[in-house]
């Protein structure tokens, strides 16, 4: 004889029932109310319910020690912006590395299954690697210039079309961490000491950039861009550009500079002096010409 089964099972699934007329209601009011079917209201619900679920993937990543190491990258999630340079989907990352937390903003088309980006230019994309900056970029400070860098980035991304700004919040004060940051802040405040002289007092080791880029590589291979593709890199880091040229990516870069006010000229000679920064092209495009020319089969 067959056992009835536990009344807790009847109440679950009852329950759902419920819960599944009431979603029903509510997509027949949103359908009436927009003169649409509740089949198209269906569709995009469960589109966004698929691109809610995580997506976890293996990336192999080759680390700034030449190392091959295999970096878990789980995508969380995905929704547009309408941001002043266009639209944007941004998309949310755990990085199994210590930065953990990544954004990527990606202006492209999506394939609405995967939620996966689909470029139309595959030979380059315009890419840039921010680092989170919680005082100028959300509570506009002046002392930096990572809110106007991340705007240029999106700005150069809007005129290419296409592109990728990979956003790392946890890589606040060059990696440092925020007290740190902070501490540097003050530093510059009371001294008048620059950004660079300002860590160099406060670190306790001389290391004062801690950021590391294999993160980065992850989610861009997740993003399906392959070594295949070149990359025109908005910074004026050239760490950021060999981290990438070190996967085998060929990169070329669009100089991050920011015009402006005397904080931010003061604060740009910093980190030219300090951390080597440059703010001209470093990694050049190889002309078209010189490849035709070479290219020209003699009589
Ligand atoms: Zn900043």
């Amino acid at each position: 004889m067959r056992r009835p089964a536990p009344l807790s099972r009847h109440v679950e699934g009852f329950r759902q029932h419920v819960e599944e007329a009431k979603n029903l209601k509510i997509m027949q009011q949103v359908a009436d109310r927009l003169g649409i079917g509740i089949h198209e209201v269906h569709m995009e619900l469960e589109k966004v319910m698929r691109w809610m679920q995580p997506v976890r993937r293996q990336m192999p990543v080759v680390s700034d020690d030449g190392n091959i190491q295999t970096m878990e990258v789980t995508r969380q999630g995905i929704g547009p912006l309408n941001t002043k340079f266009g639209k944007f989907w941004e998309m949310s990352f755990e990085v199994g590395d210590r930065w953990s937390k990544y954004h990527a903003l990606v202006m492209a088309d999506l394939d609405s299954h995967s939620g996966l980006p689909v470029f139309k230019n595959k030979e380059e994309i315009v890419v840039r690697t921010d680092s989170g900056c919680v005082t100028g970029q959300v509570f506009a400070d002046t002392t930096c210039d990572c809110e106007a860098q991340l705007h240029l980035a999106q700005e150069e991304i809007s005129h290419a079309g296409e592109g990728i700004v990979v956003h790392i919040p946890h890589q606040d004060g060059r990696g440092m961490g925020l007290p740190f940051k902070l501490g540097t802040l003050q530093l510059q405040d009371a001294l008048g000491v620059n950004t660079v002289e300002a860590a160099r007092l406060l670190a306790y080791d001389g290391s004062i950039d801690v950021r590391t880029y294999e993160g980065v590589v992850a989610v861009l291979k997740f993003l399906g861009i392959s070594d295949q593709t070149m990359i025109n890199l908005v910074t004026n880091n050239p760490k950021k550009v060999d981290a990438l040229e070190m996967n085998g990516y060929r990169v070329i870069n669009t100089p991050a500079v920011v015009k402006g006010h005397e904080h931010i000229s003061h604060h740009l000679a910093a980190k030219a002096d300090g951390l080597g920064h440059n703010y001209g092209v470093f990694r050049p495009r190889i002309s078209p010409e010189t490849v035709n020319l070479e290219a020209v089969d003699l009589p």
